[in-house]
């Protein structure tokens, strides 16, 4: 059995460690992960420039573009003829909940390898207070749970699992929770600084606090220190609106 592990914080990031050595312990590895962070890409593929892979371990390699191009070159270029058996993604730096995956690399990763046929996961640690993010010894345990289950029982098909864990001892855990997306409110505002010229610049502000946070909700399940499991897919479609869309453009002039 062989794993593909990606991520968006980058090749040398700590949580993409630990979670290379657990699932090495489980099965082949194959790491294709940014040279750089790339938190925030989303699903972005680089169309602009060649790309380049370089190899820093006998199965890893750098790649200079982003978590959705790494999977891309993984799985429809170098095991295009032997895919993996499952895509793993992380661990990220930070949680990934609500309104957050739409702009995750972390979850970005694990779409694409959904998108293109594989079963996918990822994980991401998740901060409970201001405190730096050291669990990701926690992450890695509930991440070789979820994976020795899946090569016991497939997963659904269609479906990725986006999972957070909170940022505590294994001990301190209580629980596993499958829940849905929440969503945050409004980010923070743009800041502007100046360059050495005296030119604005800005920098996209932190995203909001959570506003959908209620009981059944991933924001829940981390606020009250249980690991969040949200099946995500990627069908956008708002279906209980269709026939109404359908009508409103029955008159167009
Ligand atoms: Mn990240």
């Amino acid at each position: 059995m062989r794993f593909l592990l990606s991520n968006d914080d980058g090749i040398h990031a700590d949580g993409l460690r630990v979670l290379w050595d657990m699932l090495a312990s489980l099965a082949e590895v194959l790491v294709v992960a940014p040279d750089r962070n790339r938190s925030a890409a989303s699903h972005s593929l680089t169309l602009d420039r060649p790309l380049r892979m370089q190899r820093v371990a006998e199965n890893a390699f750098a790649v200079n573009g982003t978590p959705t191009d790494c999977v891309h070159l993984a799985v429809a270029g170098l095991l295009k003829n032997d895919p993996p058996q499952l895509v793993v993604s992380g661990i990220n730096e930070g949680a990934n909940l609500g309104d957050d995956v739409l702009y995750s690399g972390t979850v970005a990763a694990a779409m694409e390898g959904r998108f293109l046929g594989c079963p996918a996961m990822a994980f991401s640690l998740a901060a409970i207070d201001e405190g730096p993010l050291i669990h990701y010894d926690t992450a890695a345990a509930l991440a070789k749970q979820l994976v020795t289950q899946f090569t016991k029982r497939q997963l659904p098909s269609e479906t990725i699992l986006n999972v957070n864990v909170p940022n505590l001892p294994l001990k301190d855990i209580k629980g596993i929770r499958a829940t849905r997306l929440g969503f945050r409110h409004r980010s923070e505002s743009v800041i502007v600084a100046h360059d050495p010229k005296g030119r604005e610049v800005f920098w996209i502000g932190s995203a909001g606090p959570a506003q959908d946070n209620g009981p059944g909700t991933d924001f829940h399940a981390i606020a009250n220190h249980f690991v969040s499991i949200t099946p995500l897919h990627i069908d956008l479609t708002r279906h209980v609106v269709l026939s109404s869309v359908a009508t409103w453009i029955e008159d167009l002039a």
